[in-house]
């Protein structure tokens, strides 16, 4: 598994390509936990989430064969914008292939980063075919959104710049989805400080990562339409890495309902001035809706800020917007 040298190492390799976002105190969050609440503004990172730390680190570690070749990923939108970014900045052909449910913002973000972006089908599991392809028929590299030890080790510099931040940390929420982040922040965060708990944030709907926990092994989950757009997706039944970190490192898995997430994208802009995408503020929702009973000086990332503008506006307004509509509300 990814241990704490291997994200120094990671962190030293990224350093000139990254942005070093800021921690802040929190006083309505602090107020409303009852504990001294920090916020890391990653969704303030370069390509508006932190998927490019990852994404960065992959690309400077591939061989000079691999380069030459560019490279592919599948991707909801944030790892596919990072790894264009990274790409881009290496001079590496980079292409994205993506579902048909991925946001039109978030397609015309990896375009404007200079990838070629493929839509194909209805899944994720539909896009992964076009870039096995890619993969045997031109040699290009697959790199995944999570379940990398690069990718794992990148997006871990977070969890060492956060403990440099509040060096007294107690308890941290993170964003959990294919569990590369929280993975990687949990091994850095518990190798500094080991009684610091990690708790990791999901929506309720298509929460992967926990219904593979409960089983005790990955397992399909369908995907269902979110504002935590960015967290949906599986695992990957071939799993190497996440799910067993995730089992050996989060102390605990919330759950956040639709309605929370939209209170917390309220409360990030109103009290925080801060636009974040639902996904970013999963971490914000579970300290509203007292999903967490957080002990000591508290952390939560806002991990992401694409969002599209329009949506943004709309729920900022107060108006009860519903994506999930024409969905079963499984
Ligand atoms: C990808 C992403 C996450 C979740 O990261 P995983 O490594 O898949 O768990 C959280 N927030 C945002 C904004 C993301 O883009």
């Amino acid at each position: 598994m990814i241990g704490v040298a291997d994200i120094e190492a990671a962190q030293a390799r990224i350093a000139s390509t990254i942005h070093r976002t800021r921690t802040e105190h929190s006083e309505s969050l602090s107020t409303t936990a009852g504990v001294p609440v920090h916020l890391k503004l990653e969704h303030q990172q370069r390509t508006g989430s932190f998927k490019i730390r990852g994404a960065t680190n992959a690309i400077l570690n591939l061989s000079d064969d691999q380069r030459a070749k560019g490279v592919v990923g599948v991707s909801t939108g944030n790892h596919g914008r990072g790894l264009a970014f990274a790409a881009r900045q290496n001079d590496v052909r980079c292409i994205v292939a993506m579902s048909q449910l991925v946001p039109q913002n978030k397609i015309d973000g990896i375009r404007a980063q200079g990838a070629e972006v493929r839509i194909i089908g209805q899944s994720q599991d539909d896009a992964q075919i076009e870039v096995d392809r890619l993969v045997a028929e031109d040699g290009m590299t697959m790199i995944p959104p999570f379940d990398h030890p690069d990718i794992i080790a990148g997006q871990g510099t977070l969890g060492l710049e956060l403990i440099e931040d509040v060096p007294d940390l107690s308890t941290v929420l993170v964003q959990l989805s294919g569990g590369g982040l929280v993975s990687g922040v949990a091994a850095a965060l518990k190798a500094r400080s080991p009684d610091i708990r990690v708790i990791g944030v999901s929506m309720e709907r298509g929460a992967a990562m926990y219904a593979c926990q409960k089983a005790g092994k990955p397992i399909m989950v369908p995907e269902l339409s979110t504002l935590a757009d960015s967290l949906g997706g599986g695992i990957g039944l071939d799993n190497a890495y996440t799910f067993q970190m995730t089992r050996d490192l989060v102390d605990d898995i919330v759950l956040v309902s639709e309605v929370e997430i939209a209170a917390a994208i309220r409360h990030a802009y109103w009290h925080e001035h801060q636009i974040i995408e639902g996904s970013g503020s999963v971490g914000i929702a579970a300290l509203l809706a007292g999903k967490v009973r957080p002990d000591g000086e508290t952390a939560l990332l806002l991990s992401g800020g694409n969002i599209d503008m329009a949506l943004h506006h709309r729920i900022v307004s107060g108006e009860d917007v519903d994506v999930t509509a024409g969905e079963n509300n499984a």
